[in-house]
C-alpha cells in the first residue's frame, strides 16, 4: 500500500470494441477516480471535446513532447501516437488522488516497468464472444465491414496481452463488469481475497482465439 496520501494507479486496457471507455467514466464518476487525459495525434471524432476526451495535437507537438520527455509513457496504435503525460499525473497522486488509465498493452507494459511507489492494478477487458465483438465494431462510426475484419485480425494479436496483467474482466453486462472491477479494487486497497478466478478466464481466452 501507498502512504495514506497517495493515490493508486488503475489501468484499463482492450481490444478494440470490448466496452472500456463507458466503464472508465463509470469508475470515474462512482468511486471518484480522476480519469487521465491522453494526448493524441489522432483526429477528433464528432463527439469528442479537445481538453476531455483527449488533448488533440499535431506530430510535430507530439514528438516535441517526446524529446522534452513529457510522458510517462506513449505509444503508436493504429498508426497514431498516443501518450500520458507525467505532470498532471503526479500531481494528482501527490494530493491523494486515484488515477483510472485507459491505455493500450504498450503503455502499460512500459508503466509497469516504471516501478513506481504508487500501487497499480491492470485491468484487461474482453467481449464475451467473437460474434458479440465483430458486432460492437460494426455498429462503430467506422460502418465499413472491412475495417471491422481488419480491427477483429487485430484484436487476434491484442487478445495475446492478457498475461501481462493482474485482472482480465469479461465485459458481457456493463454493471456486472464494473461490480467486478470496483470489487477487485476494493479487495486489493483492503488487503482482503478476492473470488478471481484466473481458470475460467483461461477457458474463454481459448474459446476467443480458436
Ligand atoms: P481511440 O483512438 O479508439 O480513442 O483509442 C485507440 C487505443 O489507444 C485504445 O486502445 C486506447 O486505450 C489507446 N490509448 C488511448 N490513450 C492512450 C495513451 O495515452 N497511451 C497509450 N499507450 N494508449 C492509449
Amino acid at each position: 500500500m501507498p502512504p495514506m496520501n497517495e493515490g493508486i494507479m488503475v489501468i484499463l486496457s482492450s481490444p478494440s470494441g470490448a466496452g472500456k471507455t463507458t466503464l472508465v467514466k463509470l469508475l470515474s464518476e462512482r468511486k471518484g477516480f480522476v480519469t487521465s487525459i491522453s494526448h493524441t495525434t489522432r483526429t477528433p471524432r464528432s463527439n469528442e471535446i479537445d481538453g476531455k476526451d483527449y488533448h488533440f495535437v499535431n506530430i510535430e507537438k507530439f514528438k516535441k513532447m517526446i524529446g522534452d520527455k513529457e510522458f510517462l509513457e506513449y505509444a503508436k496504435v493504429f498508426e497514431n501516437f498516443y501518450g500520458t503525460t507525467k505532470s498532471v499525473i503526479f500531481q494528482e497522486l501527490n494530493k491523494g488522488n486515484n488515477v483510472i488509465f485507459d491505455i493500450d498493452w504498450q503503455g502499460t507494459n512500459q508503466i509497469i516497468s516504471q516501478k513506481l511507489k504508487n500501487k497499480l492494478l491492470t485491468f484487461f477487458i474482453l467481449p464475451p464472444s467473437r460474434k458479440e465483438l465483430f458486432k460492437r465494431l460494426s455498429n462503430r462510426d467506422m460502418k465499413d465491414k472491412l475495417i471491422a475484419e481488419e480491427r477483429m485480425k487485430q484484436f487476434d494479436k491484442d487478445v495475446l496481452h492478457w498475461k501481462d496483467y493482474d485482472y482480465v474482466i469479461i465485459n458481457n453486462e456493463l454493471e456486472i463488469c464494473y461490480d467486478q472491477i470496483s470489487n477487485y479494487i476494493d479487495c486489493e486497497i483492503s488487503k482482503k481475497k478476492s473470488n478471481y478466478n484466473v481458470d475460467q478466464i483461461k477457458k474463454h481466452i481459448t474459446k476467443l482465439t480458436s
